[in-house]
């Protein structure tokens, strides 16, 4: 019987180290450098001011801990990097500082395992070390979480794939070194036999960005890292196509299990962060007559609080548990992916809510980070597809276990579990009119 909820004392250790220098080398960061591109640009002056940080990780061997000691890595499994993360998601820049921010993390993963060697030198390598930004690019502008009504088109041309259609939402697109670009290869077949993954180098000819569109109202529109695409007879070479051809979503999948569950773990720092604030300010503030704290209906916004958090913490690393012990991303594992991808926007929405009611105005304000958390919870609804999508998942695997009622009446209907309750227990009731 193995059931254990503790965390082993070395690796705590290197959790405390990991929280402080969150706390007090990272989350400063966060305070100076809010471009859109931060903290992915390395053009940006945030690129730079991370760099020393990025060393000292390095030095303390907690680099890239997702990927393997071949990649550079540590090899941790799911439930550590659960631990990891929940700190990390504190700040915006804590994943980019530790090397495993996304896309790079699940692009990397990608192309370790399907690139070329000289893909791999020229790309992996500087991706690994966290000098150059990567994108990856499956949405279109008419089609994002439907992937049968994709229709940006590749054809082999002797040596060559020509690139033909659009793509959209392709964060980062406008400073990678390449992007990954999911592309039908062959229309007759069903999407999921018909898809490919093509890497495209920056600037290759016939490859153009539209415009880079931003998440939430920034000053100058253009100016966000999202990229609005357009391909015109665009050509790579044969070997860019990673994995076999048409199966492109299994390729995919290499990154984006793994991706969901590392943006669920961020979250739950985003969601103990509010609290702790929460918190603070409860035992701060005073109003008729007593704190905050003492009163119910702010009682009852803590406890509630308090319980969702811990249930969400819970079932991501559940989540994780389930992953290191399978191997594999089987039903089991999607299901519960999928379940804590749906559950990630409604516990934010109802978390970071009543913590910002508790705070007043100062909690609407520019003053505390709240309104900034409230500000990226839709996009979380969104990222690597939407909620309802991963509810329908949730669902279809949940009723796989269960089957119609063979009758016209349930087969628990009362009357006739009692009679078959009755011959086996009757003979114990006393007769009726003893
Ligand atoms: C910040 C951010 C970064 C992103 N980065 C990338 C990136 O790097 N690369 C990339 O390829 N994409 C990226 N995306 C795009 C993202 O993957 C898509 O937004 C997502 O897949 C949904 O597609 P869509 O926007 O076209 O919405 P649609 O597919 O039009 O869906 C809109 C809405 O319709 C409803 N809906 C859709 N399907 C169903 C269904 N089956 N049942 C019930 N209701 C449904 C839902 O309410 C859904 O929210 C990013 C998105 C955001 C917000």
């Amino acid at each position: 019987m193995s059931w254990s909820f503790e965390t082993e004392p070395d690796f705590q250790t290197q959790l405390d180290w990991i929280e402080a220098f969150t706390r007090e080398e990272i989350e400063p960061l966060d305070l100076i450098f809010r471009g859109p591109g931060d903290p992915w640009d390395p053009n940006s002056p945030a690129f730079q001011a991370m760099a020393p940080l990025r060393k000292i990780v390095k030095e303390k061997r907690l680099w890239a801990c997702h990927l393997g000691p071949e990649l550079g890595g540590e090899g941790y499994g799911q439930v550590k990097l659960g631990l990891m993360n929940e700190i990390l998601g504190r700040s915006r820049f804590g994943p980019s500082v530790f090397g495993c921010q996304a896309p790079d993390s699940g692009n990397a993963e990608i192309l370790a395992h399907f690139g070329t060697p000289e893909q791999k030198e020229k790309y992996l390598t500087p991706l690994l070390e966290g000098r150059i930004a990567s994108c990856y690019s499956m949405t279109e502008p008419q089609a994002g979480s439907d992937p049968a009504e994709f229709t940006c088109r590749a054809h082999r041309e002797g040596d060559e794939w020509v690139i033909n259609g659009e793509k959209w939402f392709a964060s980062h697109a406008r400073f990678s070194e390449f992007l990954l670009v999911m592309v039908v290869t062959d229309p007759e077949v069903p999407i999921h036999r018909g898809a490919s993954i093509i890497l495209v180098e920056r600037d290759t000819p016939g490859m153009e960005i539209l415009r880079n569109s931003a998440v939430g109202p920034y000053v100058e529109q253009g100016d966000g890292v999202h990229g609005y695409i357009r391909f015109t007879d665009c050509r790579v070479p044969a070997d860019h196509l990673l994995g076999e051809e048409g199966q492109g979503f299994l390729v995919a999948q290499t990154r984006l299990g793994g991706g969901r569950v590392h943006h669920a773990m961020r979250t739950v720092g985003v969601l103990k962060k509010a609290l702790d604030m929460g918190c603070e300010r409860v035992l701060s503030r005073t109003t008729k007559g007593e704190l905050l704290a003492d009163k119910q209906m702010t009682q009852d916004k803590i406890a509630d609080s308090y319980t969702q958090i811990l249930q969400y913490r819970l079932h991501v690393l559940y989540t994780a548990w389930l992953i290191d012990k399978h191997k594999e991303y089987n039903r089991e594992v999607r299901k519960e992916i999928a379940a804590i991808k749906a559950a990630t926007p409604r516990v934010l929405q109802d978390v970071i809510y009543r913590m910002m009611q508790l705070h007043g105005s100062i909690g609407v304000s520019d003053e505390t980070s709240l309104m900034t958390m409230w500000a990226n919870i839709p996009e979380l609804g969104m990222v690597d597809g939407p909620t309802e999508v991963h509810k329908v998942t949730v669902t279809r695997t949940v009723l796989r276990d269960h089957a119609a009622a063979p009758g016209l009446f349930p087969t628990y209907h009362t009357p006739s579990q009692r009679e078959r309750a009755l011959e086996k227990y009757g003979h114990y009731l006393p007769p009726k009119n003893a």
